[in-house]
């Protein structure tokens, strides 16, 4: 069956392409899918197009329209198992996450599905007599929506949900790393009743299927999860016909633990931060922070613990955690290491690939932790997106802050104090967009997500998620007409 979705119909790629997908564990094939060019992205354009302007989507009742949401929360969970194996596959992740991800999923549906009908709109008191005034809310258009493949299904469900909630049509290009779960939830919006040319699914590459998706006059908005150097592309591609820009780009994310804080957990919990999902989080606590008092005590329990985790494939129950995506990346993160090391970085523990034959054709590298970091080195500066931690020092609240505000990205972070009055501090001095305090990685789609800085622009989730999907319009309306005569 093709695997492209345009106007309702399932198709192949006009030029035939095809890509194969193999798992990044074992590299075993998973599937084998059509790849679109540039002109079945044009196509899918033009349908949303149609569908937006033409058809009855933007004009259905919002609480209709959040019906058709909560049908698709409920088939999701109908598929979860089947939807959780293809995630694993695509992606090398455990299977235990992807199933925790696909509930996330379903709740991000669900969420959206009930807001759907809020802030349609609101009267404004002009005291002006004889005139009604009122803003009302509609949808931007056709949206471009491109997403990452480190969590594909959950970053597809934080663009689509709002998306239809707020009432546009719909391109979407996942990562051609990890089409398998995108093209099931067509299947699963088709289900659901969804009208044709309102969710279009073109796979491919970024520079080929991808690229008109920001420079086409027909788009009016594209929303972008992924790296900063793409995200800074589409951002002047867009700026052509100034489409609305939604961008959830990298994070070098800071956290912070002082002395006082609960030892155990902020250990626990570093850990967690940077090695889940092998680091492949934008919101991966990556630097470690440590008050000076305690840095070896803590960096040191750090290191035992990161030696032991158990690697292995998304089946493996015994496995901590996985492979990442795919050879290039982990070059990627080899040389980010081996430009760590030198600067002067202290390797302790990691920074190779596993050894014994169950690795050998998947793409591990064992997690790593460069200590003795200072501000301004790369390894502080870039992001890894990989399993590798680095360490600095601080001795004061004010050199905290400023070292974990010292990157160019302000995505997330955490700040471990058992002292609320501090916590409250640095939480209001750290430039993310999202502070956990004593804690680390939890979000839920009631509060926004985006970054400071070059973390982003516009936010994911929330009322302000379902507002980057809107358009507020104000409409004045004279109740009684009558020439002024101005002219006269
Ligand atoms: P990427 O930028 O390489 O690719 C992301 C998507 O963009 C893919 O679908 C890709 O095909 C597409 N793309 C690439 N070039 C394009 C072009 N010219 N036109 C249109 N589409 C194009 O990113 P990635 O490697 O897939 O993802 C990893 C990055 O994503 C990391 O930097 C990570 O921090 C970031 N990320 C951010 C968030 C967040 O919420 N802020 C969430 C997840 C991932």
């Amino acid at each position: 069956m093709p695997d492209l979705f345009i106007d309702g119909e399932w198709r192949s790629a006009v030029d035939e392409g095809t890509r194969e997908i193999r798992c990044p564990a074992d590299g075993s094939l998973v599937g084998v899918v059509d790849e679109a060019g540039g002109k079945d992205t044009v196509e899918a354009i033009a349908a949303a197009r149609r569908a937006f302007d033409d058809g009855p989507w933007p004009h259905t009742a919002p609480d209709q329209r959040g019906d058709l949401l909560l049908r698709v929360a409920d088939l999701l969970l109908r598929d979860k198992d089947a939807l959780a194996r293809a995630e694993s596959l695509d992606t090398g992740k455990r299977l235990v996450e992807s199933a925790y991800d696909i509930d996330d999923i379903a709740n991000c549906f669900r969420y959206f599905g009930r807001t759907a009908a809020s802030e349609t709109g609101r009267v404004v008191d002009t005291g002006t007599e004889g005139v009604d005034s009122r803003v009302v809310y509609e949808p931007v258009g056709v949206c471009a929506l491109i997403t990452p493949w480190n969590y594909p299904l959950l970053q597809t469900a934080w663009k689509v949900a709002p998306a239809l909630a707020a009432g546009n049509t719909f391109i979407l290009k996942p990562s051609e790393l990890t089409p398998h779960t995108a093209i099931h939830l067509m299947r699963l919006l088709e289900e659901a009743g969804v009208p044709a040319g309102v969710a279009n699914l073109i796979l491919g590459a970024g520079p080929e299927a991808g690229a008109p998706l920001s420079d086409h006059p027909d788009v009016d908005l594209v929303s972008f999860t992924g790296g900063l150097q793409t995200g800074r592309r589409l951002m002047a591609a867009a700026a052509g016909t100034v489409k609305k820009v939604a961008l959830e780009l990298g994070g070098k994310n800071p956290n912070v633990v002082f002395a006082d804080a609960d030892f155990d957990t902020a250990v626990d919990m570093a850990l967690t931060a940077v090695f889940l999902h092998s680091g492949q989080v934008c919101s991966a606590g990556a630097r470690l922070l440590v008050e000076d008092s305690l840095h070896d005590r803590f960096v040191d329990e750090v290191v035992r613990r990161a030696s032991e985790i158990r690697l292995g494939g998304p089946f493996d129950e015994r496995a901590q955690t996985g492979p990442l995506i795919s050879q290039a990346h982990r070059t990627k993160v080899e040389a980010y290491v081996a430009k760590g090391l030198e600067e002067g970085a202290v390797l302790r523990c990691g920074g190779a690939r596993p050894d014994g034959a169950g690795f050998a054709d998947g793409f591990y590298y064992l997690p790593t932790v460069l200590d003795e970091r200072t501000a301004g080195m790369s390894v502080v500066q870039d992001e890894s997106f990989g399993p590798v931690l680095t360490v600095e020092r601080f001795s004061s609240e004010d050199e905290a802050v400023r070292l974990a505000n010292n990157t160019i990205y302000g995505l997330a972070g955490a700040v471990w104090t058992s002292d609320e009055a501090r916590a409250a501090r640095v939480a209001g001095r750290l430039r993310i967009g999202t502070v956990w305090i004593n804690d680390y990685h939890p979000y839920v789609p009631q509060a926004e997500w985006g970054g400071f800085k070059q973390s982003g622009f516009g936010r994911e989730l929330g009322p302000a998620g379902l507002a980057e999907y809107r358009e507020p319009k104000h409409i004045w309306r004279n109740t009684n007409p009558a020439p002024q005569g101005w002219f006269a």
